[in-house]
């Protein structure tokens, strides 16, 4: 029997293909995100049932074929049936294993968007931190594995670091409150709107522990970014930012966000 490759990853989404079979997306640490069939995984005595489903994480034998895999064999090591048995974390999960999908491509080293897609289902199985924290930290640590995250430790235009910033979405990141001055006089605006709190077209002025917070997410490996927690306030700033870094720069409407701002909207 020939040595069929061993791809160690999690599956993202999983579609019935016609009457027997399913399509996975699967994120690997070897191949980065790949397409594979798995036939029959819909037959209820199938070994692979259980096996193709999303957030399940394992070794998977697979077979390569000239534009897809097949998977044939599951070695599974985690199911995170915690996910499955509760409504709001499998909108949760599904949205995270979406946004993997999106973010990452296939043949690339995708290792760390896998180390941080499973920290936070993880995280999400554990109840810690709280899901709505989960997810911002996820989203933003998600556009720094893509070399697209905001500027955190320096002023966008002239790198001061000192601060006092203000986060400014447009600039991409944090800008020093004399250059966010000359910027609102550049755009016709008054600064004053700065120092009365004003958010204008993409400015946030941050608590001190918001930053802080952002500046963890931006400089810590996945596997230990969801071991903090934050206040109410902080955590209102954090997704405030992350949606409109969001809407700025990723522009993408995802399937399962729909589902998930159900959830988040009945627990607030
Ligand atoms: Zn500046």
């Amino acid at each position: 029997m020939t040595d069929h490759p061993v791809l160690h990853g999690i599956v993202l989404s999983s579609m019935p293909m016609g009457e027997y079979d399913r399509r996975l997306s699967i994120l690997t640490k070897e191949r980065g995100r790949i397409s594979a069939f798995a036939r029959g995984a819909q037959r209820p005595k199938s070994s692979l049932v259980a096996a193709t489903q999303p957030f399940v994480t394992g070794a998977f034998t697979v077979v390569e074929g000239r534009n897809s895999y097949t998977m044939i064999r599951a070695e599974v090591n985690n199911y995170f049936t915690e996910l499955r048995g509760d409504l709001d974390k499998t909108c949760y999960g599904l949205y995270f294993c979406e946004l993997a999908e999106f973010a990452t491509e296939e043949y690339l080293d995708e290792s760390e968007t896998l180390q941080l897609l499973y920290a936070a289902l993880r995280a999400l199985a554990k109840g810690e931190p709280e899901p709505r924290l989960a997810r911002a930290v996820y989203e933003m640590k998600i556009a720094y594995t893509r070399g697209e995250g905001p500027q955190v430790s320096e002023c966008v235009r002239c790198r001061d670091t000192k601060g006092p910033f203000v986060f400014h979405v447009p600039s991409g990141g944090c800008m020093c409150r004399r250059c966010a001055g000359e910027l609102f006089d550049e755009e016709g605006r008054k600064a004053y709107e700065l120092r009365t709190q004003a958010v204008a077209s993409g400015y946030y002025n941050l608590d001190d522990s918001t930053w802080y917070a952002l500046r963890v997410i931006a400089s810590t490996q996945p596997s230990k970014l969801f071991s903090f927690s934050v206040s109410e306030e902080v955590l209102t700033q954090l997704r405030a930012v992350s949606a409109a870094w969001y809407e700025e720069y990723v522009d993408h409407s995802f399937r399962s966000l729909e589902m998930l701002l159900a959830v988040e909207g009945e627990n607030v």
